[in-house]
């Protein structure tokens, strides 16, 4: 069996929670651009909105789960996946995830997810021992599960990704080797190898998160994304225009970087006190918005209609694939019953 698939059929695997509506430029950055590029070089992608991992903290707001999925496929449109090349479906209706999930929880060691630096963190932030719910620890089984479903070449992803990404080779691993058989083929882990890419800072210089209300969105407007510019974190220490900068430090310098053209220059200035933090922030103002402005005007042509379309077909072609996987895990488990 191993892994038959040819260049131009190569699949990739990728999905991001339906926790907030928006996403934003740091999801985009870590994830949604690499798909972008993977799907105009030809693999063939999956794009997956996964709203069963969001109820693993917020099973008390399903509903909107439920919302946001639909504005987060719409981001996924919007940032340049195209239905016609690409699959894009929501995870709760392709219920073979569900099925696989279950038979890697079987087979998967506590000890693998009680290691995950992701789980302990998450604890951390629920707090109470008594409300930490049972999906949170097996977050990254039914994560391994979204991705082998779909026997991928390689899943792009940010940084933070990457240990979920080593459980997943490992329950695939473990699984061939349990029942004799190479269904899984090890994945490549598809990480932006610029390092401001791949943990892209928020306003604060921390990492762009929901959580730390340091993000611009997709969807932001020009103005809103202006007035966060305005007020980003730049070198602490640089006071005036003539004072040294250090741009890898400064928020504002890492955008630059990203969305100005010709940015080396800038960073010159910035670090010989020849520029001001001003200056540079009007740039970056003007950068990010000319980038993100054809995105923003494709999602605000985008109604709900037109992407539940879009969802139909992807949940179609998405089953064809994981019918296809699970037929393969039932024979290889001796589970088939001559089905
Ligand atoms: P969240 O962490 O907000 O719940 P997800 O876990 O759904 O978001 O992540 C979606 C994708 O976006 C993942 O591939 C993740 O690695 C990536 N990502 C999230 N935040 C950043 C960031 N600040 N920089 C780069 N990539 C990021």
């Amino acid at each position: 069996m191993g892994n038959d698939q040819s260049t131009t059929e190569r699949r990739i695997l990728s999905g991001m929670r339906s926790s907030n509506p928006r996403l934003h430029i740091g999801n985009y950055e870590g994830a949604l651009r690499n798909w972008v590029e993977l799907q105009n070089q030809g693999f063939k992608m999956f794009c997956m909105v996964a709203d069963w991992h969001a109820l693993t903290t917020m099973y008390e707001q399903a509903g909107e789960v439920g919302r946001n999925a639909i504005e987060v496929a719409k981001d996924y449109v919007a940032a340049g996946i195209d239905p016609a090349k690409s699959t894009i479906f929501i995870q709760s209706q392709v219920k073979e995830h569900a099925e696989l999930h279950l038979l890697f929880s079987m087979m998967t060691p506590l000890g693998w997810l009680e290691r995950n630096p992701t789980y302990k963190e998450k604890q951390q932030d629920i707090g109470v021992a008594e409300r930490e719910p049972y999906g949170l620890l097996g977050y990254p089984v039914l994560q391994t599960a979204d991705i082998l479903l779909y026997r991928p070449w390689g899943v792009p992803v940010g940084r933070d990704q990457a240990p979920h990404l080593e459980i997943g080779n490992d329950i695939g691993g473990r699984f061939n080797r349990l029942y004799g058989q190479d269904v899984f083929p090890a994945f490549k882990y598809m990480i932006p190898e610029d390092e401001s890419r791949a943990k892209l800072p928020g306003l604060d210089m921390r990492k762009m998160s929901k959580s730390y209300d340091n993000c611009i969105y997709l969807s932001d407007s020009e103005d809103e994304t202006a007035k966060k510019i305005k007020s980003a974190y730049t070198t602490p220490s640089k006071q005036r225009k003539t004072d040294p900068g250090i741009p890898e430090g400064c928020a504002v310098c890492q955008y630059l970087k990203i969305y100005h053209p010709n940015w080396q220059p800038l960073w010159e200035e910035d670090r010989a006190g020849e520029r001001g933090c001003m200056q540079n922030k009007t740039e970056c103002i003007e950068a990010v918005n000319e980038y993100f402005r054809p995105m923003r005007e494709r999602r605000a042509a985008l109604d709900d209609g037109a992407i539940l379309e879009v969802l139909a077909k992807g949940r179609e072609e998405a089953t064809a694939v994981a019918v296809e996987t699970m037929r393969l895990v039932r024979d290889a488990m001796g589970l088939s019953y001559g089905l």
